[in-house]
């Protein structure tokens, strides 16, 4: 068993549909598992439907509207016969979310953000499980929450391994192209849980894990996992063969290519990953897997933009020790604020965060009353694996050192440009 996992860009648009039906004629698709995300930014579409219902009422059909318009334009694109099938299933889902927001009773959002949400992988599903079909790909398509069951932290539901791989193997036991949901898993009651943001490769991996699949293969936009963003960095190189562990550093420093749970179901299992471009499907791509060289051939560069960098200092001049990082972390745990990088002298104490939920203020407003606060705002942090002497100039050039911090793998530095 092969997995396939189709990100929301391989299939943003009826062209990119097509394309994953000619990718599977070029790679083969027997005894294989589709896991696809929703299409383009329709997580997105449907996070401001979430919001409109909670705090802004009066926008919230026309935000369904267009999450429904977006869809049928596509199915329109892609099937010429208006009496098919696809259609039917399509305003049923729709209507299905109309009923839900009419008739939810539930306060809590995180809850009706999954019951919402979830629906963008149902859809996309849906759309390419018709069309492959009409390509003559036959196809089952597989309700990925009867088979992933999660606890109820909703947005960031935890798995239960034991259930999920036992309802796995039941519900994948065929020969034939399987399609499933990235994302998205059911609760015990039932009701839909999510796997927190661009949690499609992670689902991918569970699935891979359970039915101990030969491989798993992230199609993306880019040829593979390159030593750069090519966004920010000119003359990038791919990484052809890298390992579980190099893979996984990167993903946690930030590297946005691959989600950074998906790594450790398939090291468990020894599963070799790919990470391949839709566009040119026979190009080898990266492969992350055992026995690949213990370093990549050339330093690895991840960029985290929009960083704040804190520096505290105590009002006396006292020293900064255990008890008060101790203190100061567990405001930042209770703040919800992540901490990427942590250097501390003998009266100060200096961390790069990342303040995703806007929480800084109010953290600020306690910290101030033990110690003096500077901050800047709106930094980056570059990591290097595996750096050498040219890679901090590569950095700075043109911008401001901040912070940085060297172990004998990885460079940090956090820099005002
Ligand atoms: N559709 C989800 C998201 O955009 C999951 C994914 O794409 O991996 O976050
Ligand atoms: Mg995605």
């Amino acid at each position: 068993m092969r997995v396939f996992k189709f990100g929301g860009a391989s299939v943003r648009d009826a062209e990119n549909v097509k394309n994953v039906c000619r990718v599977l004629q070029t790679v083969g698709y027997k005894d294989s598992l589709i896991v696809a995300s929703a299409m383009g930014k329709t997580t997105n579409a449907l996070e401001v439907v979430v919001h409109n219902y909670f705090q802004n009422r009066f926008d919230l059909a026309e935000s369904v509207e267009v999450v429904k318009k977006y869809h049928f334009d596509i199915v329109n694109e892609l099937f010429t016969d208006k009496e098919h099938q696809v259609f039917v299933r399509l305003k049923e889902l729709f209507d299905s979310i109309t009923y839900f927001l009419l008739n939810n009773k539930s306060p809590n959002y995180n809850f009706v953000y999954d019951q919402i949400v979830s629906y963008g992988e149902i859809i996309s599903t849906t759309i390419l499980h018709f069309y492959l079909q009409e390509c003559g790909i036959t196809n089952k398509w597989i309700d990925a929450r009867n088979a992933l069951k999660t606890d109820t932290v909703y947005r960031d539901a935890n798995v239960n391994w034991d259930i999920t791989v036992e309802n796995i193997k039941r519900e994948i036991n065929t020969d034939d192209l399987c399609i499933t949901q990235g994302f998205i898993g059911s609760d015990y009651n039932g009701f839909s849980t999510t796997l927190g943001r661009e949690g499609s490769d992670y689902s991918a991996a569970i699935f891979a894990y359970a039915l101990e699949a030969q491989s798993v293969t992230i199609w993306k936009d880019v040829p593979g996992v390159l030593n750069a963003d090519p966004r920010y960095f000119e003359d990038t190189t791919l990484l052809q063969h890298i390992s579980y562990q190099e893979a996984i550093e990167l993903a946690f420093y930030g590297a946005s290519v691959i989600h950074p749970k998906t790594l450790q179901p398939l090291r468990q299992k020894e599963i070799p990953l790919y990470v391949k471009s839709f566009l040119n499907p026979t190009l080898a791509g990266t492969n992350v897997s055992k026995g690949a060289p213990l370093t990549p051939q050339v330093p690895c560069f991840i960029v985290k933009k929009n960083q704040l960098l804190i520096s505290l200092s105590s009002k006396d001049f006292s020293f900064i020790m255990e008890q008060n990082i101790s203190d100061i972390f567990k405001l930042f745990c209770e703040y919800n604020i992540k901490v990427n990088v942590i250097q501390n002298s003998a009266i100060s104490f200096s961390v790069c965060v990342e303040d995703k939920f806007n929480h800084f203020e109010d953290l600020r407003l306690r910290l101030v009353n033990d110690y003096k606060v500077s901050y800047n705002e709106n930094v980056s942090l570059y990591t290097v694996r595996h750096f050498d002497n040219n890679s901090a100039e590569r950095i700075l050039t043109g911008k401001t050192l901040l912070l940085k911090q060297v172990n004998r793998e990885t460079m940090q530095i956090v820099t005002k440009e």
